[in-house]
């Protein structure tokens, strides 16, 4: 009998209903981004930085502008190691902290060699201009064009973080399809700022690309202290 249960499998495999994307981003029950409101202050591992500049390989996909890394750059949270994959732009910023809803985000992708992917998210108000923005800008590329390489120009992830690295920590989602759960979120505390010329030059790359915010269905958001 071993044969025929085994043989079953398969067919077992194909009557299993595919489950279509659009399940998880509407019916999912810990998606992201979220309000930040209620927290639980407590002693979270502290975030170290290994960020290191690399050539900048950078692609509009017409719903961000992404900026690509190799292994170079790590993300230690503890004693966790995290290999920053590449990071994005959101105008607006998605998650909100106290209502607040900001002008910008980036989002810095890490994954572990286990596959966990933890999303770093630094936010951004209005105000002065970023320099570390205003050196990449210029070769962001209009929509649809194939990734760009830029040996000569060497992007630093390092000079697009704050000082600070206090955080908010909690269990969410990608933020567009197949909106996959299980991606850590970690939101630094510390906005950075940028100005109205750089978000309408944002704007004008690619549109308004936040998601909105998404029910807490029950999770708890931790904070550091
Ligand atoms: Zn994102």
């Amino acid at each position: 009998m071993a044969c025929c249960a085994l043989a079953a499998l398969p067919l077992l495999a194909q009557a299993a209903p595919a489950k279509p994307h659009v399940d998880l981003c509407e019916r999912g029950q810990r998606q992201s981004p979220i309000d930040i409101t209620a927290t639980h202050r407590q002693a979270l591992p502290p975030l170290q930085f290994d960020y290191h500049a690399a050539p900048l390989r950078i692609v509009n996909d017409g719903h961000t502008v992404r900026v690509r890394f190799a292994n170079g750059s790590r993300l230690l949270i503890g004693r966790e190691s995290l290999t920053l994959q590449q990071f994005h732009f959101h105008v607006t910023g998605g998650d909100r902290v106290r209502g607040e809803d900001f002008a910008m985000a980036m989002h810095f992708l890490h994954k572990s060699s286990a596959g966990q992917l933890v999303s770093l998210v630094v936010l951004f108000r209005l105000g002065a201009e970023n320099a570390a923005l205003a050196a990449l800008v210029p070769s962001m590329p209009p929509r649809g064009q194939a990734e760009r390489v830029v040996p000569a120009l060497q992007v630093d992830p390092a000079q697009l973080l704050p000082q600070e690295h206090g955080y908010y920590a909690y269990d969410g989602s990608l933020t567009a399809p197949p909106c996959t759960e299980g991606v850590r979120w970690i939101v630094l505390k510390t906005p950075l700022e940028l100005s109205a010329a750089q978000v309408a030059r944002l704007k004008q790359l690619f549109p308004n690309n936040a998601r909105p915010v998404q029910p807490l269905n029950g999770r708890v958001v931790s904070e550091s202290l």
